[in-house]
Order: structure tokens, then C-alpha cells, then sequence
């Protein structure tokens, strides 16, 4: 299995790049250095962290700034020798690539492509114990009918300016590996939830709605089928995959765990009312379905046999179990959402970290 002294973490900042740093660093078997690189958009937020940025002073890093600026993302691979790469950081939500696709592909094509660039420049001739890890999405592989699975072999057919800007990245991530022999591999998720997430999301909006009495969107029919996997187990799924992956491969990870959007609403209702002691029936008549989202994909499933058999990863969490954990972190912690809401979060940052 593969070691690492100084990690490049990209978007460290987001839902799922904190809980890997958090879970890589609290890992025995991991004893390096971990450098969070995040621009911290609007869904960044670096106080995320601090537990982190407390525990392990001399093993985090984090910086400011951008992955499509080259000279930085160099001058890091130099200054912090860094021989690995886990890159989360991209523009994540398909709502907001439907209003203003600009920035999509800025930071998921452009900014992959410098990445992957720095990375090869940075490593020429020594790309033993070296690897660049890309974290994507199952939305790359388009949309099912009623039945049938993504696989790895999957033809991609992506349909929203997200899935399209994703797609282009590991089609480069891919190219690196087949034209430069860059070292690579590559993880393509279901569905995420837990704590952290940024309250846009399903899940933390409809939690966030219910504790706030307001209407549950539920888009179109509700009928639209997602695949659901706990933040933390698809991240024991990517370091699995940077331990022991083979190059030039990528695996599907998923949860097994397909839920109608409408039926997972009505089992959050019924989660929230007893976690936070509300009446069942009134959060269920908060429910009030939406104008659809353009181009929204039917049905995503994964299969991820691959990585079960070949690497021996397996889920940890059942999803009532999972939900009820995320429901209990955003009743315990009102202080996180309530900076992001007033943008105290932004001023904390100034305060904490000075800019570049
Ligand atoms: P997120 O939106 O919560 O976090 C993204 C982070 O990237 C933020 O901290 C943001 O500040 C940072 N970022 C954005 N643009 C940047 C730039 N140009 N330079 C540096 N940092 C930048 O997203 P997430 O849900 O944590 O997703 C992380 C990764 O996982 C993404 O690549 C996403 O495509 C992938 N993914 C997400 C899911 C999911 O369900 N959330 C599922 C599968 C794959």
C-alpha cells in the first residue's frame, strides 16, 4: 500500500474535502503533512477546521487561493514537496451551473487541467510514490431509467453544465495518465451527505426548513431517484483507493441505498420531529412540490463492486443511522449555519487568515 509525507488537499474548505482532512488526520496510519488549498467561494468555509487547526498545528496548512493560479499551485508543490494530490475542490451545485456556468468551467476544467499540469511539471521524471487522486461525481455517466446501474465502463453522457464541466475533468485526469504516465486515480460518488454541508443541499435545506417551520421544495413529481452515501464513508472509500487503487483506474463508490427524493423528504420528517421533538405530521405538511429543475436526471445508481472486491471497501452506516447523526450535528451546532447565513463566517476569515 502507497505512503505519503505532504498531501495537497484542494478544496479542503467544502462539505466533504473538511471531513477527509479531518478523518485522513485522526487516521494512524497516516503521519504526514496535510496542505488544505481552497479559494473559499461562498461554500468554503475554513472555520470548518478549526478543530483540525488546533489538534494538529504542525501537520495542517491551509492556504487561500485559487487552482487555476499556476504560480501558486507551484510554488506549493516546491515549497511543501508535496507527492500527492487529493482534489475536491470544483463549483458542486447543479442549480447554480444552470443560472451562471462560467465558473464551472473555470474551476473544474481549467483549474483540474493546471492542477494535473503543475502536478507533471512539478514530478517529471519521478513519478514513483507519487499520485494525483481526482474525487468526481456518478452525474458524469447522465441519467437511468427505472432500472439498471453506472459502472466504471459506463459511457459517459452528461447533462447539466455541473456533470459536463466533472466529465471534462476526468476525461483530462485520464489523458494525463494514457499521454504522461502522470499517476492517477479516480473516484466517481453517489450522492453525500453529513455534516458541513453547505445548506443548499437536499438534505441540509429540508433539515434547516423544518427547524425554521418553512415550505420543503420537493422538485417536480419527487419521484427522482438518488443514490445516498454518509460523507465519512466516502471518504474511507477515496483513501482506500489512494492506498491501494491501480493507476489509471477509477472506481465507482456508492451507497446501495436508492431513495425516491420524495420518500427520503418524508423519512426526514420523521427523523427531525423526533430528534428535535416536533410534531411528525405538521413538518410533513411543509412538503410543497416545485417547478422542475431543466434537464433533471431521472434516476442515478451506482454499482461499486469494484471497489468492494477488489479493495475490500464496504459502507459503515446504515442510512437511517447516518441521517440521524446529521440531523442531531446541524441541531447541535446552529452557531455553524448561522455564520454562513450572515456571512460572519467571511468576517471570521479576514480576522483569522490575511489574504494573499
Ligand atoms: P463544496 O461545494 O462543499 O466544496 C467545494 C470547495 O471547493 C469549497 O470549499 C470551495 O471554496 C472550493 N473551491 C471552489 N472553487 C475553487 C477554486 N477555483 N480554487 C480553490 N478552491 C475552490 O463541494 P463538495 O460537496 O464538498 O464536493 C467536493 C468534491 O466532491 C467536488 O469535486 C464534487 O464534484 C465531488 N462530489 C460531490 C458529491 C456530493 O454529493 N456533494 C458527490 C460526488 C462527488
Amino acid at each position: 500500500s502507497r505512503t505519503f509525507k505532504n498531501i495537497l488537499v484542494t478544496g479542503g474548505a467544502g462539505f466533504i474535502g473538511s471531513n477527509f482532512i479531518r478523518v485522513l488526520l485522526n487516521n494512524k496510519e497516516f503521519t504526514g503533512r496535510v496542505i488544505n488549498l481552497d479559494k473559499l467561494t461562498y461554500a468554503g468555509n475554513a472555520s470548518s477546521l478549526d478543530d483540525v487547526a488546533a489538534r494538529f498545528p504542525d501537520r495542517y496548512d491551509f492556504k487561500q487561493g485559487d487552482i487555476c493560479d499556476a504560480e501558486l499551485v507551484s510554488s506549493l508543490f516546491q515549497s511543501y514537496q508535496i507527492d500527492a494530490v487529493c482534489h475536491l475542490a470544483a463549483e458542486s451545485h447543479v442549480d447554480r451551473s444552470i443560472e451562471g456556468p462560467e465558473a464551472f468551467i473555470k474551476t473544474n476544467v481549467n483549474g483540474t487541467f493546471t492542477l494535473l499540469d503543475t502536478a507533471r511539471k512539478a514530478w517529471t521524471g519521478q513519478f514513483e510514490n507519487k499520485l494525483f487522486h481526482h474525487v468526481s461525481t456518478d452525474e458524469v455517466y447522465g441519467s437511468l431509467g427505472d432500472t439498471g446501474y453506472f459502472f466504471e465502463d459506463t459511457s459517459y453522457d452528461p447533462r447539466s453544465p455541473y456533470s459536463a464541466s466533472k466529465a471534462s475533468s476526468d476525461h483530462l485526469v485520464m489523458a494525463y495518465f494514457h499521454t504522461y504516465g502522470l499517476p492517477i486515480t479516480m473516484t466517481n460518488c453517489s450522492n453525500n451527505y453529513g455534516p458541513y454541508q453547505f445548506p443548499e443541499k437536499l438534505i441540509p435545506v429540508m433539515i434547516e426548513n423544518m427547524l425554521l417551520g418553512k415550505a420543503l421544495p420537493v422538485y417536480g413529481d419527487g419521484k427522482n431517484i438518488r443514490d445516498w452515501l454518509y460523507v465519512e464513508d466516502h471518504n474511507s472509500a477515496v483513501w482506500t483507493v489512494m492506498q491501494k487503487g491501480r493507476l489509471g483506474e477509477t472506481y465507482n463508490i456508492g451507497g446501495e441505498n436508492e431513495w425516491e427524493n420524495i420518500k427520503l423528504v418524508n423519512t426526514l420528517c420523521e427523523v427531525v420531529a423526533t430528534e428535535a421533538g416536533l410534531d411528525v405530521s405538521s413538518l410533513k405538511g411543509l412538503i410543497s412540490y416545485v417547478k422542475d429543475r431543466p434537464g433533471h436526471d431521472q434516476r442515478y445508481a451506482i454499482n461499486c463492486d469494484k471497489l468492494k472486491s477488489e479493495l475490500g471497501w464496504t459502507q459503515s452506516l446504515n442510512f437511517e443511522e447516518g441521517l440521524r447523526k446529521t440531523v442531531r450535528w446541524y441541531l447541535e451546532n446552529r452557531a455553524w449555519i448561522e455564520n454562513i447565513k450572515s456571512g460572519e463566517y467571511r468576517k471570521w476569515m479576514e480576522k483569522n487568515y490575511s489574504q494573499r
